[in-house]
């Protein structure tokens, strides 16, 4: 069975910071291989804990699609536990260049217990085990960041991460489900951070039409306006099935 399940759906400081929702990311099976991403503060804790529990030792990778705490916290934790203890070398990690060299989130003795390393790049293409994935170009983040598109087929997913908004993006990301980071319910004049709000992701849509849209990584605003009602707001006004993610939601990806 294929499927996603969030582990964390907090974005930003503050609701990372209060834990107002988890920010473990999210754990994707293909087939037979298992792909962490994006292991925030917290990702080994709910993986132990959840239902049915998630064994950190059957990972086969990796994944950061930018350094910020939020994306890696959990990043040493989990390799260790991929690895099991380090005693097992094995595993991929995929991370941007600038997570693993400037101010690397990755300590240097725990990178030494997988396999490999891939460096991720814009316009690449990577494959571990059952699960091809390809990035895009360079996001406008404050640092390196990458989104992501799944060949799964029969299905494609997308993830468009962390990013401000610019005309290329949605046709960058075309996956029949969509998995986008929005972080505030309106646009701020000038956002210092480089973050979607829903007025971004509503063009977004318009031009990509997703069978499914999963919102997730909200930050404060989007907390307050409650997730699941911006989206239902979305779902009516386009008329395209979104929903907003919750800590511990499964999809079952032959389902979708
Ligand atoms: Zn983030």
């Amino acid at each position: 069975m294929s499927f996603i399940k969030f582990l964390g759906t907090a974005g930003a400081r503050f609701v990372v910071m209060k834990q107002l929702r988890a920010s473990g990311g999210v754990w994707l099976s293909v087939g037979k291989t298992n792909l962490y991403i994006d292991p925030g503060p917290g990702a080994l804790v709910r993986c132990l804990n959840s239902k049915p529990k998630l064994e950190p030792s059957t990972l086969d990778g990796i994944l950061l699609t930018h350094k910020h705490l939020d994306h890696s916290g959990d990043v040493n934790a989990m390799i260790e536990a991929m690895t099991e203890g380090g005693f097992k070398k094995k595993g991929v990690l995929f991370a941007p260049r600038d997570a693993l060299e400037e101010d690397p989130v990755v300590l240097k003795y725990v990178g030494d217990y997988v396999e490999r390393v891939e460096v991720l790049r814009e316009n690449s293409a990577y494959r571990i085990g059952d699960i091809r994935f390809s990035t895009a170009r360079k996001h406008q983040h404050r640092v390196e960041t990458y989104g992501l598109n799944f060949d799964l087929s029969p299905h494609t997913l997308s993830f468009i991460i962390d990013t401000k908004f610019f005309p290329e993006l949605p046709n960058l990301y075309r996956g029949e489900i969509l998995v986008i980071h929005v972080v505030r319910q309106k646009p701020i004049g000038e956002d210092p951070i480089d973050h979607l709000s829903i007025e971004d992701v509503k063009s977004i849509l318009k031009i990509v039409k997703p069978r499914l849209t999963i919102l997730t990584h909200f930050g404060m605003t989007m907390i307050k306006a409650k997730p699941w009602v911006v989206a239902a707001e979305l779902e009516k006004e386009l008329g395209l099935k979104v929903i907003a993610a919750s800590d511990g939601m499964k999809l079952n990806l032959e389902e979708v």
